[in-house]
């Protein structure tokens, strides 16, 4: 397996709110595991929910005591929901503040993927490249309820508003999907920094390009930023199926 995470600040922000997970070593009942959160709200609260969320899902895959990996992945971000709305309720100085999750973890040839908010799995190879999480926010349920086409969610206004956070509600719905991967396909973990800067195409190449995985990630953060770096960008791309291990 190879996999590289990285994050940056883009061109606009002041702060980097994004946060990159990987571990291709075995932790807690998982094999493996990939995350990106994506923090919102307050001047510190955002960058504040993403690192809480995902220090508390790593702390609930060790302690987990489910034995498929799509439970312990769905109690680890349960648990970082509570702890996220018990640590805002304590300082309110971080009232408001949330976070999307993107989670991963690969058994084998199988994928299991947990989402909630507007950051993105995708599987990519040379041919094709599909979005498997679905996006919880206001565009996509308007273009899903045929309001609103995908060419004009590109660009509309609100398309930052999430429908889904984790860290807002008590009642958290997380979304689980199971993909079967195969020797050369590209994974490819993102916040919408990244997929609001670039069209799916362009990721595809760039992550099917013949370079090393890390290079492919910086390049991946490269063109977000030559492209206005709105927003902050974090990307964590694995292989699941290489045979080479690094990092
Ligand atoms: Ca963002």
């Amino acid at each position: 397996m190879k996999a590289y995470a990285i994050t940056d600040i883009g061109r606009k922000r002041m702060m980097n709110q994004d946060y990159a997970y990987l571990s291709i070593e075995k932790i807690g009942g998982l094999d493996n595991l990939f995350i990106v959160a994506d923090g919102m709200g307050g001047h510190r609260g955002g960058g504040f929910a993403s690192r809480l969320a995902v220090e508390s899902i790593l702390a609930g895959v060790v302690g987990g005591t489910a034995d498929s990996p799509q439970q312990i992945l769905l109690d680890a971000i349960r648990r970082a929901n509570e702890d996220i709305l018990q640590t805002a309720q304590e300082d309110e100085r971080l009232t408001g503040m949330g976070t999307t999750v993107v989670a991963a973890t690969c058994c084998g040839d199988q994928l299991v993927v947990a989402n909630v908010g507007d950051s993105r799995l995708y599987v990519a190879d040379e041919g094709q490249i599909r979005q498997i999480t679905q996006d919880h926010s206001l565009v996509e349920e308007m273009v899903r309820a045929g309001s609103l086409s995908r060419e004009q969610a590109k660009n509309h206004p609100d398309r930052n508003i999430i429908t889904r956070a984790v860290g807002v509600e008590e009642d958290l719905k997380v979304d689980c999907f199971f993909v079967k991967v195969k020797a050369g396909d590209r994974v490819l973990l993102c916040s919408d920094g990244l997929t609001n800067m670039l069209e799916d195409e362009e990721i595809r190449r760039i992550l099917t390009e013949d370079a090393d995985v890390e290079e492919r990630a910086r390049k991946l953060v490269r063109t977000a930023n030559e492209h206005g770096g709105r927003d902050n960008i974090a990307v964590v791309i694995l292989e699941p199926l290489s045979d080479e291990v690094s990092l």
